[in-house]
């Protein structure tokens, strides 16, 4: 699996390249998948691939769901319910959407998953459920100690192909989550969606971060 200096936001209504991007995700994500396996989460990483940018992956049959974890008030959650960005949850927070980019992604139920569209069954939406919670604590956990509050994330599973599993596959980057540092500064996708600044630049300090903590 290859990350790439592609970004795109909005559908891929806007494009650019960032230097290093590819780098920054693969390293970040590589940590943080190690760090999940660890704790119990199974994942389809399997090693470090031929180059900076690449990894060695198990085949999996994706489940088509965006799985978007919240800590914080941010994004479409605030336009949706018209509420501030910035307003901290008792608790985190787990919707599913599903995956279809010519119908936006809409929001579903667990229920509406797993009995209208047959997308998987009840249980295994329960333990997609409950693997996002504990992901969403072991990240935030991670970027705490650089200083970095997660936002929210988004993640996606796959049944392993060779062994039925269900594990944790795409990846866990600042282009799937929300970074604030303490000035509510952000180091993610947002610099790009938002024109907040050199997004190059914004990855390469999470690459900096990592690396001198590896
Ligand atoms: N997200 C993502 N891919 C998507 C939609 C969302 O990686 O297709 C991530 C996004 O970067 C953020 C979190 O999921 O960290 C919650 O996104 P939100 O629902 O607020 O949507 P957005 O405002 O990013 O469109």
């Amino acid at each position: 699996m290859e990350s790439t200096d592609r970004i795109s936001a909005g559908n891929g209504e806007k494009r650019d390249v960032v230097d290093g991007k590819g780098l920054t995700n693969n390293a970040i994500s590589t940590a943080l998948f190690k760090l999940f396996k660890k704790n119990g989460i199974p994942t389809h990483y399997v090693c470090e691939g031929s180059n900076e940018f690449s990894k060695v992956v198990r085949k999996a049959e994706m489940i088509p769901l965006e799985v978007i974890g919240r800590f914080i008030a941010a994004g479409s959650f605030c336009k949706r319910y018209n509420i501030p960005s910035g307003k901290v949850f008792k608790e985190m927070t787990i919707e599913f959407s599903y995956k279809d980019d010519s119908l936006g992604d809409p929001f579903i139920s667990k229920t509406a998953a797993a009995y209208g569209l047959d997308i998987a069954s009840e249980e295994t939406l329960d333990d997609i459920e409950n693997y996002a919670f504990y992901i969403g604590i072991c990240a935030q956990d991670f970027f705490k100690e650089f200083g970095l509050t997660l936002v929210d994330f988004k993640v996606e599973f796959g049944i392993d192909c060779e062994t039925g599993e269900l594990i944790l596959c795409d990846e866990f980057s600042p282009d799937t989550c929300r970074l604030w540092d303490k000035d509510g500064k952000s180091y993610d996708k947002d610099v790009f969606r938002k024109n907040l600044g050199n997004v190059s630049e914004t990855y390469k300090v999470l690459l900096d971060i990592v690396q001198e903590n590896k």
